[in-house]
Order: C-alpha cells, then structure tokens, then sequence
C-alpha cells in the first residue's frame, strides 16, 4: 500500500487542477491505472464486487481497442472510466500536438470528462488545451504513482 502526499509546490503550478476531493465523511477514491488488462482488470472487478465497491478506471484507449469485453465488463459493473491517453504518452518528453492528438484518439472510446495524465507529468500548455478543448475536463493528480505491469 502507497500512501501519497501530493508536493505543494506542484499545486501552486497547477492551481486549476484537480488536487484534492472533498468530502462530507471518511471516504476512499479507489483508482485503477492502465488497464482493461487481462487477467488483472477481471480479477479486480471480481473483488471490487465482492466488496459491493466503485472504483474509477483510468484507461489507456490502446488497451481498450485490444480487450473491448473487458471494458464493457468495466461499464456494465458501475464503474468510473478516465481516460489515461491512448499510448501512456509521457507528458513532459511529448510535444502538445501528439499529446493531445493521442488524449483525443483515447476519448473516442472512452467518452469521459475524467483525465489522469500517465506517470503525473503533463506540461502547463498541454494542460491548458485540454481545458480549451473540453472545459469540463478534470485533470485528476490525486494519488498518481505509476506502476508498469
Ligand atoms: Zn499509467
């Protein structure tokens, strides 16, 4: 289990960002990065339903176009879905135009308003045009560690 804090100096350079969520009560966001991945996704989804638990699915549309059941399994199940780009593209060794070309080609299957960008890095001018293109766009930074499978 990772326990993150999130360095204060990052929100001071991203204050539009989503940094933090509150909350009336105790609650946990529980998040999942990089799937639909066989084996992997199926078997959280099998606990996460035991547990009677929603979580949000940050996925990488290439992942999506290779096991399309399991990301309907995903859906059907009541889950979150976030888009993760469509290559797991590295914000800050990415120019803005494959970035976002790369974010568009991933929102086409997936449809959401909810971003993570792959390993919590993203540049402000990227961030930027994502927002212009679609302003209602949550750019999640909350508890982002990477973890490659
Ligand atoms: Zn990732």
């Amino acid at each position: 289990m990772y326990l993150f804090k999130t360095p204060r100096l990052l929100k001071l350079l991203y204050p539009k960002l989503t940094w933090d969520i509150k909350t009336s009560g105790r609650s946990i966001f529980l998040t999942f990065d990089d799937g639909p991945i066989p084996i992997v996704t199926p078997h959280v989804l099998k606990i996460l339903k035991e547990y009677q638990a929603r979580a949000t699915f940050f996925c990488i549309g290439d992942n999506v176009r290779k096991h399309p059941d399991i990301f309907e399994q995903v859906k059907r199940d009541g889950h979150a879905i976030g888009n993760h780009t469509f290559n797991h593209l590295k914000g800050w060794k990415t120019d803005d135009d494959t970035y976002i070309q790369n974010f568009s080609k991933a929102d086409e299957l997936l449809h959401t308003n909810l971003f993570r960008p792959p390993y919590g890095r993203i540049k402000r001018s990227q961030a930027a045009r994502l927002k212009a293109l679609n302003p209602n766009l949550d750019i999640y930074y909350v508890g982002c560690i990477e973890r490659r499978f």
